[in-house]
């Protein structure tokens, strides 16, 4: 899996100019247009059309242009056409090519940020800020770039070498680490800065390239951003990314010290019509939790255990899936305050466990299939 984010990104442009295939037939949505080759429209569960689409719509205002840009043209290509035709550079399984995004499988969040950034118009972007960016918006999967939960960062390149030299798409490099490097970048100066500079650096970025950008456009040398990077926290891709679609809508549960254990069910089947997915055979949904603030309290600063419990109803066996608890609005360089487990795909039933939460507001995304029951309920401990 060590290789897999290399895979995931793929050319912003890449330069393939024969004529596409026509559709077999096609979706349109408010921000997207799903063209589908070989596929059926029962091949996908039935949520993961209008999903798409609200995620790019929530992407664009992220960038603050929520108004802004024609429909993503997205081609969903079943694997063995995709593996035939020439629709991505060998190796990928998505891009963004010729103003057009192909997939083999949806959701793809991280293509679809790149068919965003392309419909707002962001020029030809540089690779390291383009792939930083669908990094922060490509979660959360089951497979991502820092696997499966893993609460430790995971910068496998130097930003410097990445900064350095990167001739594209010949030279990969790790989304993960240039999304950490976006995180620091937006977080330390603001969004508009990040487009200024994909206008202002371009495809092909050198040392001398970012030094004049970094000078022109943040007001600040190639050195003073770096030693600043080198000072902003080593949070790890599910702590940086953005969460959108986790955290958007109302709360639906709220945690207190004098609740009653209390259960959701949800059904994350195929024959649901709301159901995203398939992610390698399990479908995806978030609860929104709110622990509301108690006020002066001792305990308040530092949080309240609740604990958080998946399982299959009437089974009592424990759930087969995933379990992602974070907290909304929480930057890289806030306190670390987001969990995710299991820490590998060798612990997949382990969804039964406590977690330390202040005031805020929690999503919780599972992976999973079928009927699953969330109960949440505070956890007693003795304090003495
Ligand atoms: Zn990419």
């Amino acid at each position: 899996m060590g290789r897999l984010p290399l895979i995931l990104c793929a050319a912003v442009l890449f330069g393939c100019h024969d004529e596409l295939p026509a559709p077999d037939w096609s979706w349109q949505g408010e921000h997207v247009i799903i063209h589908a080759h070989g596929y059926e429209k029962t091949d996908i569960c039935g949520g993961t059309f209008t999903a798409t689409d609200e995620q790019a719509g929530l992407i664009r205002r992220w960038h603050g242009r929520e108004d802004e840009g024609g429909p993503v043209e997205i081609h969903w290509v079943t694997p063995t056409r995709f593996s035939e035709g020439d629709w991505c550079p060998e190796g990928a399984s998505g891009c963004l090519s010729d103003g057009s995004v192909r997939l083999s499988h949806l959701p793809f969040g991280h293509e679809l940020s790149h068919g965003v950034d392309y419909s707002l118009g962001y020029g030809v972007p540089t690779p390291v800020l383009a792939e930083g960016l669908a990094s922060i918006h490509s979660g959360p999967t089951l497979l991502g770039p820092s696997g499966p939960g893993a609460p430790r960062p995971l910068l496998d390149q130097d930003i410097q070498d990445v900064l350095d030299g990167v001739s594209y798409p010949d030279d990969w490099f790790s989304p993960s680490t240039a999304g950490h490097f976006v995180s620091y970048l937006i977080e330390r100066y603001g969004l508009e800065m990040i487009h200024k500079l994909q206008i202002e650096v371009g495809r092909d970025a050198n040392r001398a390239k970012w030094d004049a950008a970094f000078s022109s456009v943040l007001g600040d040398s190639f050195d003073v951003v770096l030693a600043g990077y080198a000072e902003y926290p080593l949070c790890s891709w599910n702590q940086f990314r953005s969460k959108l679609w986790e955290c958007e809508g109302e709360s639906d549960l709220s945690a207190t010290p004098a609740m009653d254990p209390t259960s959701i069910s949800i059904d994350l089947s195929c024959s649901n019509n709301d159901a995203v997915g398939s992610h390698h055979g399990k479908k995806r949904a978030a609860l929104r939790l709110h622990v509301p603030d108690p006020g002066p309290d001792e305990w308040g600063e530092h949080g309240r255990f609740y604990r958080i419990d998946v399982r299959r109803p009437g089974s009592g066996s424990l759930l087969f899936g995933l379990l992602l608890v974070e907290e909304c609005g929480v930057p890289c360089s806030g306190a670390p305050k987001i969990w995710s487990f299991p820490d590998g795909p060798e612990n997949l039933g382990w969804q039964n466990m406590s977690y330390r939460m202040s005031p805020g507001i929690y999503a919780l995304v599972l992976f999973a299939e079928g009927e699953v029951t969330l109960t949440v309920e505070p956890t007693h401990v003795d304090r003495r």
